[in-house]
């Protein structure tokens, strides 16, 4: 432990804050992502929402806990506290290791749980990479974006009738699918295609005494995918290739985010195997759409080929392109019941790594 320095002050752990919902559960198109993205696909079906979130959030909120216990035991939580030598105040920054990842585990226990509003003040650990709160607001955060960018001329009338005490949007409580529903004239004859690759990788290999980390090379290869510098014909700088692609052929925008699962490995004890699965959304013009359907598959290697699935979605309602948006920014279960070790090991692997990104139409700043 470090004594020397009577200015630190280790971390308090509070106790467990006690979160309750604050009267009705908001059945919004907000959080119907947070919880399409995160509650449902952890905890299980949700039929009447004001009886299930309450319910599933709170069995949520003892398994986050028991988990953050298990990974902090683990000292998981300490590639958590990596950034902190740059963002903390400088007498933080001579905490020991042990005291950052103590305090870490206190901001997790306690964060504010997504899905409803809550009686209680608080505030989120903001780390959305592991906490599956931070995780929903982030995937609800996207989804505002991309409407805002789909829907924008509904969106005029929806500022035109104000905000509602909690911030949300008067128009956005109302789910009955109303004309704010359709997509605007400007878009009509679009299909959404939804788009998932399969990749599977083992996570070590060894080559010559050296190992490689064949995981955090392929999410690397697929998020750092962007034309170099000395740019070759073709190509437009800071974009992904395929991406480029798909706006030459005249898509309008699209969605792309990286899922993570894995098993233990058949071939090397104590290795995983990874199923980095690419999970696109893509808009595209509805006369075109079997020109699209070929070309995400044939931007890929030809192994892949085979097993890309590609779903059509003509003219989607907005609370379809809720729904889609959730699918692609689904939560990793794994950080909630794997081995401590993958959930360390899948970590690591993406850590600065931006799993998310927008193109086209729907490219914004904080994608
Ligand atoms: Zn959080």
């Amino acid at each position: 432990m470090h004594q020397g320095d009577k200015h630190v002050s280790a971390p308090k752990p509070g106790g467990l804050k006690l979160w309750r919902p604050n009267g009705r559960i908001p059945d919004t198109y907000l959080s119907l992502v947070e919880r399409t993205a995160v509650l449902s696909p952890l905890m299980g079906k949700i039929q009447d929402v004001q009886a299930d979130v309450p319910a599933l959030a709170a069995s949520l909120s003892a398994r986050w806990r028991s988990r953050v216990n298990e990974l902090c035991e683990h000292n998981v939580l300490m590639q958590m506290t990596r950034k902190e030598s740059t963002r903390r105040a400088d007498d933080e920054r001579v905490l020991t290791p042990d005291q950052r990842q103590e305090r870490q585990k206190w901001l997790m226990l306690n964060c504010k749980p997504a899905f409803y509003m809550s009686k209680e003040q608080g505030w989120y650990c903001r780390n959305p990479a592991l906490c599956p709160y931070c995780w929903a607001r982030d995937a609800s955060a996207l989804w505002q974006r991309i409407d805002a960018r789909l829907f924008a001329l509904n969106n005029a009338v929806r500022i035109e009738l104000g905000r509602t005490a909690d911030g949300i949007n008067a128009r956005g409580l109302d789910l009955g699918g109303g004309d704010e529903d359709l997509l605007p004239p400007k878009l009509n004859g679009t299909t959404a295609l939804l788009v998932r690759i399969p990749v599977i990788v083992s996570r070590t290999v060894q080559r010559g005494g050296t190992t490689f980390n064949m995981l955090q090379c392929a999410l690397q290869q697929r998020t750092k995918v962007r034309a170099a510098r000395a740019t070759s014909p073709g190509t437009v700088r800071g974009r992904y290739v395929d991406h480029t692609k798909f706006m030459q052929e005249g898509c309008f925008g699209g969605l792309e985010s990286i899922g993570l699962r894995s098993q233990a490995s058949e071939d090397v004890e104590g290795d995983f195997a990874w199923q980095v699965t690419l999970k696109q959304l893509l808009f595209v013009p509805s006369e075109k759409t079997s020109t699209f359907a070929g070309l995400v598959k044939g931007v890929m290697p030809a192994t892949l080929r085979d097993k890309i699935s590609v779903r059509l979605h003509k003219e989607p309602s907005r609370r379809l392109v809720a729904l889609l948006v959730a699918q692609i920014m689904q939560y990793d279960k794994l950080f909630l019941f794997g081995e401590p070790e993958q959930a360390l090991a899948a970590l690591q692997a993406r850590w600065r790594c931006r799993l998310t990104t927008t193109f086209g139409y729907l490219y914004g700043r904080n994608s």
